[in-house]
C-alpha cells in the first residue's frame, strides 16, 4: 500500500538498452513523465548492435529502431546521453537526483546529422565500441548511421588540430553552426522523482586468462559472438560478407566455444543463460548466407530453456549442418595458415581430439555492467555476490530499497523477449507508484 503525493509522476530509468527503452515507452504511454539516463552516446544498448534475433531469426535493428525513434520522440520522455547519476537523495515517492551530462561538443539541438564534420575530420583511430572495436572512426563521428539521437559527437581529447581549443576544419565545415567547442559537463537536478528503474544491463569478459588460452587477440581468427556478430551484419565493417580477419578468406569451417570464460572460472560461476542460443542462431544465418559451411558448437551441456527454444536447436541440426560437440577444450593453436587448431577432450569417449577451422566464435561469459558497482553505491542498492543487481527472491524486479526497480540484463544475464518481459514488469509496478495508487 503506497501513500504518495499524486503529483508526483517523474520516473528515472538509468540504461537505455532494449531494457530502459520498453520501460520508458510503457510509462511514457501512461503518461508518465521518464528521464531516461544513457552513459553512451546513442541509446539501443546489445541490441542494436545484434545481426538477427533468436528465435525468430529477425533483423534485431528492425524490430528496435522504430522503439528508438519513439523514444526519442516521445512527449513524455526526456533522454540524456552521455550521461550517469552521480548522486540520488531522498525515498520512494520523492527522490531528487543529479546526473553528470559530458559534452558532446556538437549542439544537440542544432546538429542536422548530415556529417559534414566527420567527413573533414583527418584525425583517424577513433575505437568504434559500436562496431566492437574492429574499425576505427574520425574524431568527428557517430557510432552508427541510423544512430539515435541523429547527433554527431566530437572525441575532443583525440583531435590534434585544436588551436586555443578550437579545430577549425569541423567549425568551418558545419554549415548549421552546431560545433562548440566551449562545452562543459553540466549538472542536472531532478526533483519529485517517484521512483528509479535500473536498466544498466551487461558487459562482456575479454581479458581474462582462459579467453587467452583459446588466443583471443593473439590470433586473428578467432573473434567473440559478438564481434561475430558486427562482422555477419549488413550495416557492419564487412557489409555482412563474413571473411577472415586475417587474410579475407570466406570461411568454410566454423567453431563456436560455449561458456568460454565462465562457470568453471572462479567468480564465474553462473550460466551466461543466452549463448546456447545465440550460437545455433549465430550457425543459422551463416549457413543462410553460404549453405557450404559446417558448423562445430563445442558445448559443456546445452541449456534451451525456452519456449520452443528446443526445436530451435533439433532444426540447427537438421537443416544447418551444425554439429554438437559434448567436450572439454583443452586449447586452441593454430598452423602456418592462421587456422585454427582445438584440441578438446570428447566427453563421449574421453578421447583427446583436434580439429582444424578456419574460425573459431567465443561466447564469453556475460558479467555485470561496467559501474555497477559505482551505481549501486550512488543508489544505495545491494548487489549479489557476482556483482548483479540484488533482487528479491520472489519479486525480482524489486531491489533491496523501496522505490527502486530493476529490470533486463542488469541483475542477472537473459535474453530480449525476457527483458521487455521485465522491463514491462518494472513499468507496471513504477506507474502505480507514479500515479499514487
Ligand atoms: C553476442 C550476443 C548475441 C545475442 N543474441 C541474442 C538474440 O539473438 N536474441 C535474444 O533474445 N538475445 C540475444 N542476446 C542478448 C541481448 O543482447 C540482451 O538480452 C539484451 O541486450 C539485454 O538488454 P538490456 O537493456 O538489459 O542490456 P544492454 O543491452 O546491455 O543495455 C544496457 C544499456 O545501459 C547503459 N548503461 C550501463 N550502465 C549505465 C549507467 N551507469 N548509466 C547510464 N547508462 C548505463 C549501456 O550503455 C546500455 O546502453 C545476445 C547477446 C550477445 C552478447
Amino acid at each position: 500500500m503506497y501513500y504518495l503525493e499524486r503529483n508526483s509522476s517523474n520516473v528515472l530509468i538509468i540504461g537505455a538498452g532494449i531494457a530502459g527503452i520498453q520501460a520508458a515507452l510503457d510509462l511514457a504511454d501512461m503518461g508518465v513523465k521518464v528521464h531516461l539516463v544513457e552513459k553512451r552516446p546513442c541509446i539501443g544498448g546489445k541490441m542494436a548492435q545484434l545481426d538477427k534475433t533468436f528465435p525468430t531469426l529477425d533483423c534485431s535493428i528492425c524490430i528496435l529502431a522504430p522503439k528508438l525513434s519513439d523514444c526519442y520522440r516521445h512527449p513524455n520522455i526526456t533522454l540524456y546521453t552521455l550521461s550517469e547519476v552521480q548522486k540520488v537523495d531522498g525515498s520512494e515517492g520523492n527522490f531528487s537526483v543529479e546526473i553528470l551530462k559530458h559534452p558532446r561538443y556538437i549542439k544537440e539541438d542544432v546538429c542536422t546529422g548530415c556529417g559534414d564534420c566527420a567527413k573533414i575530420c583527418p584525425v583517424r583511430g577513433i575505437l568504434n565500441y559500436f562496431d566492437a572495436n574492429l574499425v576505427t572512426l574520425a574524431a568527428a563521428y557517430i557510432p552508427f548511421p541510423s544512430a539515435v539521437p541523429p547527433i554527431y559527437l566530437i572525441d575532443r581529447k583525440r583531435c590534434v588540430y585544436l588551436t586555443h581549443g578550437i579545430c577549425v576544419l569541423c567549425t568551418k565545415a558545419c554549415d548549421a553552426e552546431a560545433i562548440d567547442f566551449t562545452q562543459k559537463d553540466t549538472i542536472i537536478k531532478l526533483n519529485n522523482i517517484s521512483s528509479i528503474i535500473i536498466a544498466s544491463g551487461f558487459n562482456l569478459i575479454e581479458d581474462i586468462n582462459p579467453l587467452k588460452e583459446y588466443g583471443y587477440k593473439k590470433y586473428p581468427n578467432v573473434v567473440t559472438a559478438l564481434e561475430f556478430e558486427r562482422l555477419i551484419c549488413a550495416s557492419g565493417p564487412q557489409q555482412g560478407h563474413l571473411r577472415r580477419l586475417s587474410d579475407g578468406i570466406d570461411p568454410k569451417k566454423i567453431a563456436y566455444i560455449q561458456c568460454a570464460g565462465s562457470r568453471n572460472i572462479k567468480d564465474k560461476k553462473y550460466c551466461s543463460s543466452i549463448c546456447c542460443m545465440y550460437t545455433t542462431k549465430e550457425a543459422m544465418i551463416t549457413y543462410e548466407h553460404d549453405n557450404e559451411v559446417e558448423s562445430y558448437v563445442f558445448y559443456i551441456d546445452m541449456r534451451a530453456g525456452g519456449k520452443g527454444f528446443q526445436k530451435f536447436l533439433e532444426r540447427g541440426k537438421a537443416e544447418y549442418n551444425i554439429n554438437y560437440i559434448n567436450n572439454k577444450i583443452a586449447k586452441i593453436k593454430v598452423d602456418e595458415n592462421e587456422n585454427p587448431i582445438i584440441i578438446y577432450e570428447d566427453l563421449n569417449d574421453g578421447k583427446i581430439k583436434e580439429l582444424k577451422v578456419d574460425l573459431v566464435v567465443l561466447a564469453t561469459c556475460i558479467i555485470p555492467s561496467e559501474g555497477n558497482k559505482k551505481l549501486a553505491d550512488i543508489l544505495g542498492v545491494d548487489l549479489d555476490e557476482y556483482n548483479f543487481i540484488k533482487t528479491k527472491p520472489f519479486f525480482s524486479m524489486e531491489t533491496s530499497k523501496k522505490g527502486i526497480f530493476t529490470c533486463g540484463c542488469s541483475h542477472e544475464p537473459m535474453d530480449i523477449p525476457r527483458s521487455v518481459a521485465e522491463a514491462s514488469s518494472a513499468a507496471a509496478r513504477v506507474a502505480e507508484i507514479a500515479k499514487g495508487r
